[in-house]
């Protein structure tokens, strides 16, 4: 009977570890929040997870897995939160005052929707980081959520320390890895202005944890691009590039990515 107890306390302990280890909280957009009237799509909600390592950071990082919302290319968002032209081309031509809400993103040579793929690194970038003792901010968690570029972007502002957003680039090249920096024509706009240079060290941080991973990069590593996400981030955040459309993306290599982009944080923040 005192053996059955033990047992008993000890499975009722490792579910409440289990629990502990997943604890996590929904966030929704709060329309007060600065830029938030900008966003059309925000019925869905982004998700907190806490550490459970015993060195805890006190570092947030925003995880941003692109793409995945239903009805997002329906919609059209400002590119930018003073309504000023769009300067570089991309899924929407320079010159355009308004993008998709969120774009469908491409689909791997194999069929794989990027969506998908991108969703499989955020989770294990996920894992890695809890275990790395950070605080993990997941905009997209489910298949599909209801938050707009726009949304997603500015719950990481009031919400994380820095965001980074996983892509896979719509070329056939399997070019390599690589960010997107902040075009010149940026630079004097607001938030953009004060906050640009700290975009550029975090993009520069996670090279160098894909280099060090030996992840193929491409060219100089980094290439601007006028994003929304860009245009209303008032944090360090980041979109990254893994590759392309004929790039691997088995488990393996999405394991080797999300410890090289783990790597990549740890070297940002100071701890490697
Ligand atoms: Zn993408």
């Amino acid at each position: 009977m005192k053996k059955f107890r033990v047992l008993l306390l000890s499975v009722i302990l490792s579910v409440l570890m289990a629990l502990r280890a997943f604890a996590s909280t929904e966030i929704g957009l709060n329309l007060d929040w600065r830029y938030a009237a900008n966003s059309r799509i925000n019925t869905g909600k982004a998700v907190l997870y806490t550490t459970d390592a015993s060195h805890k950071k006190g570092i947030t990082i925003a995880v941003n897995a692109g793409h995945g919302t239903k009805g997002g290319e329906s919609v059209q968002t400002l590119c930018h939160p003073d309504g000023s032209k769009k300067l570089s081309g991309g899924t929407t031509a320079a010159g355009s005052v308004t993008s998709f809400a969120v774009s469908s993103g491409m689909t791997f040579s194999d069929g794989t929707p990027e969506h998908v793929v991108t969703r499989q690194l955020a989770h294990a970038f996920m894992k890695q980081l809890l275990a790395e003792g950070y605080d993990v901010l997941m905009l997209r968690d489910g298949e599909d959520v209801q938050l707009d570029n726009v949304a997603r972007t500015v719950i990481a502002n009031n919400r994380a320390n820095c965001h980074i957003a996983l892509h896979w680039d719509s070329t056939s090249q399997n070019k390599g890895a690589f960010y997107m920096s902040t075009p010149d024509g940026l630079k004097g706009m607001e938030p953009v202005a004060s906050i640009w240079k700290k975009h550029e060290n975090l993009g520069e941080s996670l090279l160098y944890g894909l280099r060090k991973s030996g992840v193929k990069i491409y060219s100089s590593g980094s290439m601007p691009m006028d994003l929304t996400q860009t245009a209303y981030s008032t944090i360090p955040s980041v979109d990254i590039e893994l590759g392309d459309r004929i790039s691997d993306h088995s488990d393996a290599c999405i394991q080797t990515l999300a410890k090289a982009l783990t790597d990549g944080v740890n070297k940002y923040y100071g701890f490697s």
